[in-house]
């Protein structure tokens, strides 16, 4: 799922997400001390790839097959956990490489979980419900006992919902007849044991990280999300939110988009608003009152918070040198690549990542698949306080450690993979850094590394 570089930029630039995801683990174990050859291969590398492949009948009589993948990187902490996409440009590589993103979110935010991802290539935009359904049902009934409440627990993600969930839940609990089944998936419908505040959550939470992280004062004049403009690209669960969020909380929207385009009004958008024509008119663009512009253009906006949350690679070698927001909250997974990344520490962009920023996702998940242990349902009210609380903390905890490359407290281990460690990492890879030493000691402890 990757995007379109000039192209002396995309020959420059190695797109693969496993490369990009290795190369962001090199970056980080260059600071984690203790850390043997021998384990980081092991921690680089997948547990378990299953890859299915089953037909369908379509409404027209006809029969396709579909190809499906399901990805555990690591159990360390416990069952693995992510979310299975359904997108025509998902590859095994890009599964694997969001499994182990997983593996270092949960471990960030302290959830006992390790990390998995899924997915199926299809277009959800060309099929018919009952078709999306039984695509659902059949890949459930293929990956059978690799999925399971304490073994790996599916979520939504991109092009999936709350529905897809309940079909999963559905049938897994037809084959699995005699217990509480309700864990196997999260993100559920309310009435199916959803957690309240489960779809808010990811969107919801990025706000709370970019309150958090601008309360640190970093950038002096903008200490706080009230009054920030915000551009936000992807109005899905995660940008919808986080746009309805940034709203109450006083921010500015100057900009949304989906897959077909964006908007942008320098006085500022009502999500609500956006959010009842996307449903008339099936995208953003066309709204009363607003400009037209590309997705390429709401990334180089002039604004003070941008808010990736579509697909990964948006902001890559190509365009980071132009991007000019002051801060980046990364809603999407994987939306910034590592040569971005640098491209932007130069420029002084400060970039939450999204093990982090988008954390929050995972973190309600785990308050869904405790809930159903118990039968219980907390409060909304109640959620959001937890989601608050884990959301500071984990901001805490990265820019805290940060700080102490900052004042030279910590330096780099002296290892060197594949480039040379600078003396002050970027927030992603301090945030790589706390959850690969996370992971590391698990590992020893339980003496799964000999
Ligand atoms: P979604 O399917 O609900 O929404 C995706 C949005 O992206 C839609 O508005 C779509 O129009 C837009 N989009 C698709 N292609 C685009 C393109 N080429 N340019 C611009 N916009 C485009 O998906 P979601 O659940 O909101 O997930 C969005 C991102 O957030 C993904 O990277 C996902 O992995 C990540 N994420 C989601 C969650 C979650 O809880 N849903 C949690 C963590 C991370």
């Amino acid at each position: 799922m990757s995007s379109k570089l000039p192209e002396s930029d995309a020959v420059a630039e190695n797109l693969d997400p496993v490369f990009i995801s290795e190369q962001q683990f090199d970056r980080a174990a260059a600071y984690v001390r203790g850390l043997k050859r021998g384990l980081i291969d092991f921690l680089k590398k997948p547990k378990r790839v299953t890859i299915v492949n089953f037909p369908i009948e379509l409404d027209d009589g006809s029969v396709q097959s579909f190809l499906g993948f399901r990805v555990v990187h690591n159990r360390v902490f416990g069952p693995g956990k992510g979310g299975m996409r359904y997108h025509p440009d998902v590859t095994m590589e890009e599964v694997i490489s969001l499994a182990k993103l997983m593996t270092w979110k949960c471990a960030l935010v302290n959830i006992p979980f390790g990390g998995a991802k899924g997915g199926v290539v299809c277009d959800t935009k060309t099929l018919t419900e009952s078709e999306q359904r039984r695509i659902t049902r059949r890949f459930t009934s293929e990956l059978f006992d690799v999925i399971g409440p304490y073994k790996d627990i599916p979520a939504p993600d991109l092009y999936t919902n709350e529905q897809t969930m309940a079909w999963i839940y559905d049938t897994y609990d037809v084959l699995h007849p005699g217990f509480n089944n309700r864990p196997v998936v999260t993100g559920k419908p309310v009435e199916m044991g959803g957690a309240c505040g489960r779809t808010e959550a990811t969107g919801t939470g990025c706000v709370f990280a970019a309150q958090r992280f601008l309360s640190k004062a970093l950038l002096p004049d903008r200490q706080e999300v009230a009054g920030a403009r915000v551009a936000i690209q992807g109005f899905g669960d995660v940008g919808a939110v986080a746009a309805q969020a940034f709203y109450r909380e006083g921010a500015r929207i100057i900009a949304i988009s989906d897959s077909q385009g964006g908007i942008y009004s320098e006085g500022g958008l009502d999500p609500d608003a956006v959010a009842h024509f996307k449903v008339e008119h099936g995208t953003v663009v066309g709204m009363a009152n607003t400009l037209t512009i590309t997705n390429a253009e709401l990334l180089e906006l002039d604004c003070d918070i941008l808010l990736p949350a579509a697909l990964g690679n948006q902001i890559n070698a190509g365009n980071a040198h132009n991007i000019k927001a002051r801060l980046i909250v990364e809603g999407a997974n994987n939306p910034t690549t590592p040569q971005a990344d640098r491209i932007l520490g130069d420029k002084g962009i400060y970039v939450l990542p999204d093990i982090l920023a988008n954390a929050g996702g995972v973190t309600v998940s785990y308050y869904e698949w405790v809930q159903n242990q118990a039968n219980e349902q907390w409060s909304p009210d109640d959620v959001m306080a937890r989601l608050s609380d884990r959301m500071n903390t984990a901001v805490d905890t990265v820019f805290n450690r940060w700080q102490a490359f900052v004042v030279g407290e910590e330096k780099p281990a002296g290892r060197v993979l594949s480039e040379e460690p600078v003396d002050v990492p970027d927030f992603r890879t301090v945030a790589l850094i706390i959850a690969i030493e996370r992971v590391t000691r698990a590992t020893l402890i339980r003496g799964i590394w000999p």
